[in-house]
Parts: C-alpha cells; structure tokens; sequence
C-alpha cells in the first residue's frame, strides 16, 4: 500500500507547507541495489577511543567499498589509534578537521568502543560524536561497536551498557532517514564483524534502527567470501511466502543465491506458484498445523540433501480483547504462529535434515516485545517465538547452527492495509523515521542472520521497526 502523506511529503510544494507548520517530512528511504559496486559509498568517519581492538576489523571492511573513503577527526585524542590500526588494515586515512565552516557530509560515523573501561571513559563518545553528528548525509549510519557487557568485569559492564542508551537516544535525534545501531562484539571475535558492518552501513538496513546485536566468536573465514551472492549453494524453506513479507524473503533469498521452497496453504497455491517462477523456486502447499505438517517437512528436506536455513513466516492475527476473544482464536493464532515452527524445528533435528551451518530465522513483532490491546493471544505467541529462540540457543550453537529472529514493526502489506485508517497512521508515524517499512526491509535482515558469514551471530532479537516508539 503506498503512503500518500510521504509522497506529498517529498514532492515541492508539500515539503515545504508541510514544513512550515512543523509537521515531519518521512525520508525516502536508500533501499539496496545489486548493482551499486560497494555497500557504502560516500565518506565513513571512524574513531575509536584508546585500547579499541575492533578498528583494524572496521578499517579492513571499508577497504572492500572502494567507494568510501575513512577519515580520522583530527586533534581527537584517539586519532593515534585509528591512524596505527589503518597502517595495520593498508588504509589511507584522510585527516578530516571538524571545523564548523567544512561542510563535509558523512555517509556513516563508526566508532569503536571496545576499549571504554569505565563511565569516566565513555567521555570519548561526546569527544567523537560531538563536533559531526550535525554534519550527516541522508540515510546516513551512525554505528558504535562495543565490548559484550555480560563477559566484562564489572566496572567495564556497566559502562559498555551505556552505550545502548546512547545509540537509542541518538537513533531518535537523527533525521533525514539516518539510523543508529550498536554491535557488541566478543574478544577475539573481531573478524566477524564483516556480515553486521556491511549490513549495518549499507542500504539493506534501511528501516532497522536502535538495534543491538551481539557478535561471538566461529569458523567463519571472511577471506574470499561472495558478498553478492552470500548465500550460493544455500537451501532455503520460507513459510506463508505466498504474498507479503514471505514473498519478499524468498525473492531476496534467491537473489543473494539460495535455492529456495516456498510454503503456503493449498488455498494459496496460485499465488504461491508465481512466486516460485519468479524465483526459480519450488513450491510446498501445506497447512504448517496438519499433524503429518513437519514430517511432510522434514521429508522434503531429506530430498533436497537437507535444508540449510528455515525461516518462519507465516502467521495470523485473529483480534479480539480477551473477553471478547473466542478459543478458537486463541488456539489458531498460538498453533500458526509459534507451535508449528516448533514442531518443524523439532522434527527437522531429529530426522538430521538440518545441515551444518543450518540457520533458522523466527518472526517476532513489536507486538511481542510491548504488548497490543486487542492482541493478547498474539502478543503471547509473538513473545513465545523469542522464547523459542532463547530456549533453542545453545543446543543448535553445539551443532555448529544459528538461530535469531526479526521483530517487525509496522511494514505496509495486506495485513496493515486492513487495519481501520487512525490506528494504520499512528503505526506508520510513530517511529523515528515517520513512516512504515516494506517487506523487503524485513526480509534484508533475515537474509543477514541467514548469511553463513553470520554464523557468530546467534540468539539475537533485531526489530525492523524504525525504532518504533512502541516498546523497548
Ligand atoms: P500475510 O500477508 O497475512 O501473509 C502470511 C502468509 O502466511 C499468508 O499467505 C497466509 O495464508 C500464510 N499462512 C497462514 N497460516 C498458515 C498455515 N497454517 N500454513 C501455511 N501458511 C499459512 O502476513 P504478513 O504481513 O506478510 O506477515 C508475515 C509475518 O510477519 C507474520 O508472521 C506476521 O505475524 C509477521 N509480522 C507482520 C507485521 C506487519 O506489519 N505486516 C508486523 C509484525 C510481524 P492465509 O491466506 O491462509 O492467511
């Protein structure tokens, strides 16, 4: 569905009436585009304070977008850490000097963290942000790396916590389609930084704001990886993939390489057979609660030499306050949405049909973090997919397997567009970037978690929400 109030909003004349009487003006978004040659382009500022250990992994990265240039903030403290770890990574640095008067516009500010020790030490975010945080270009990124809070002694704990509140806080101040987020990585596990740099500082993340992810150590090599086709030889299974959001994760599964299964009911099996031509895919029509569902499932599976990611789609609302509600509400939204993926994920692990390197991706939503009135029986089984995630962490880690899930926001598709017109405007406003996501900005953020270069990215929530003012 398309919002008319940001057409206007970005055409002369309404710009600029809608400006004058204050009202927000929602960005059109920089989507991705295969064609473009390197994941950011423009110039990347990256500072990092003393002790940093993530700035050689940040200034490698950029080095493969031939298209950015890194500078460093002269007169910065931290600058002498920046400059040995670009001698290290074979960068050259420009020496960019924050002077009111230069008019330079940044296409991302990176700042590496890892080295505040205690809050004293967090001074070094205002010393970097401070002097540039006005000077960002549209659809800009504003990302911080940090060191994983729980594994650090207590006094650095606290103080590498902090930076949440400062990348949410920033997130809502930005304007102009830029985006804050916070990636907090493990000691030793700087390589595999790669995946959430280039998904962060590209255009694929386009409607995820003030989201933290966590990065631990694996045996992913990033020498030599595919970046535009990071999921070749991969097999994919997407559920309710007949139209929405589903649609859009099989189409950029394809794209990114993965051989890719398309599931929906039988009553879908039409619209599902375009998706799969259009994709080179194949189709599977089943309902995910029949009783034989995941055998049916797993025994595809078992064809195709075993799947190597699984993502969750469908799902239903059936709303009604919870007086008003009839069971048979209650039990089809808990049974689609979150005991049918259980039951595949448990089949799929026994029967061996999950490969190596497997991922499997659930679909949460800001209804589950927050809560929704009217949705408690979806809130539940929303809140639930997280516990599934939570739950299943560990033992899929010990098999070498991810497991995460997106928490969408308000994304335009058809289970939006019928919702009654007041409460469709809150949800498309009431969010830092005043307007709602398209289903492809959910489905760049699963085909990120699914990338076997994600593979030191597990038991991770991400919301693709524009940092919804609804919940956490
Ligand atoms: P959608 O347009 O309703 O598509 C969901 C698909 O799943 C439909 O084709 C649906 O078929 C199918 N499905 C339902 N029950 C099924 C079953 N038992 N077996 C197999 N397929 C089944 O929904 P969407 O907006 O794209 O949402 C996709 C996912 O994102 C859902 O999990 C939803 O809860 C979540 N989400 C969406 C938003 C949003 O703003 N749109 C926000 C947060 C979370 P039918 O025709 O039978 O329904």
């Amino acid at each position: 569905m398309s919002d008319l109030y940001q057409t206007i909003a970005n055409s002369t004349v309404g710009n600029k009436m809608l400006k004058a009487i204050n009202l927000p003006i929602p960005t059109l978004l920089e989507r991705y585009q295969p064609e473009k040659a390197s994941y950011v382009s423009g110039r990347v500022l990256v500072g990092a304070a003393p002790g940093g250990t993530a700035t050689g992994a940040i200034l490698h990265n950029l080095k493969e977008a031939p298209e950015a240039k890194a500078s460093t903030l002269a007169g910065l403290d931290a600058a002498p850490e920046v400059e040995k770890a670009a001698g290290e990574a074979g960068v050259t640095l420009d020496n960019y000097k924050a002077e009111r008067e230069d008019e330079t516009k940044f296409k991302a500010l990176v700042f590496d963290a890892t080295g505040v020790n205690n809050i004293e030490e967090l001074r070094a975010l205002w010393d970097f942000f401070h002097p540039v945080i006005r000077k960002l270009d549209k659809c800009a990124r504003v990302l911080v790396i940090g060191r994983t809070p729980e594994k650090c002694d207590p006094e650095k704990h606290t103080a590498q916590r902090g930076l949440e509140g400062f990348t949410r806080s920033v997130g809502k101040e930005l304007k102009k389609g830029a985006t804050s987020q916070l990636v907090y990585v493990d000691e030793g596990a700087e390589t595999q930084l790669a995946s959430p740099l280039r998904f962060f500082l590209s255009a694929k993340s386009a409607y995820v704001s003030a989201q933290v992810v966590r990065v631990e150590a694996s045996d992913f090599d990033p020498a030599g990886f595919d970046w535009k086709q990071p999921l070749q030889g991969q097999k994919a299974l997407v559920t309710g993939a007949s139209r929405g959001i589903g649609a859009a994760i099989a189409q950029v599964l394809a794209r990114d390489g993965a051989e890719v299964v398309v599931l929906d009911v039988p009553a879908m099996a039409d619209e599902l057979k375009q998706v799969a031509s259009r994709i080179g895919g194949k189709t599977l029509e089943l309902d995910i609660t029949a009783e034989d569902g995941p055998q049916q499932i797993s025994k595809l599976a078992g064809e195709l030499g075993g799947l190597d990611i699984v993502v969750h789609n469908a799902g239903v609302t059936r709303d009604k306050t919870l007086g008003n509600m009839p069971d048979k509400f209650w039990d089809m939204t808990l049974g689609i949405n979150v005991r049918a993926p259980e039951r595949i994920n448990t089949k799929l692990l026994e029967d061996g049909n999950l490969n190596t390197g497997a991922s499997i991706v659930g679909i949460s939503s800001i209804a589950g973090i927050a809560g929704n009135m009217g949705q408690t029986n979806y809130g539940t089984s929303k809140a639930a997919v997280i516990g599934m995630i939570e739950s299943r962490e560990k033992e899929l880690s010990e098999r070498g397997m991810t497991i995460n899930a997106v928490a969408p926001g308000f994304i335009e598709t058809q289970m939006t567009a019928a919702m009654p017109f007041a409460i469709r405007e809150a949800g498309r406003r009431m969010n830092s970037l005043n307007q709602g996501g398209q289903p492809v900005d959910v489905a760049e953020t699963i085909a990120f978690f699914a990338s076997p270069a994600s593979k030191g990215i597990t038991g991770n929530i991400v919301r693709v929400c524009g940092q919804s003012l609804i919940g956490a």
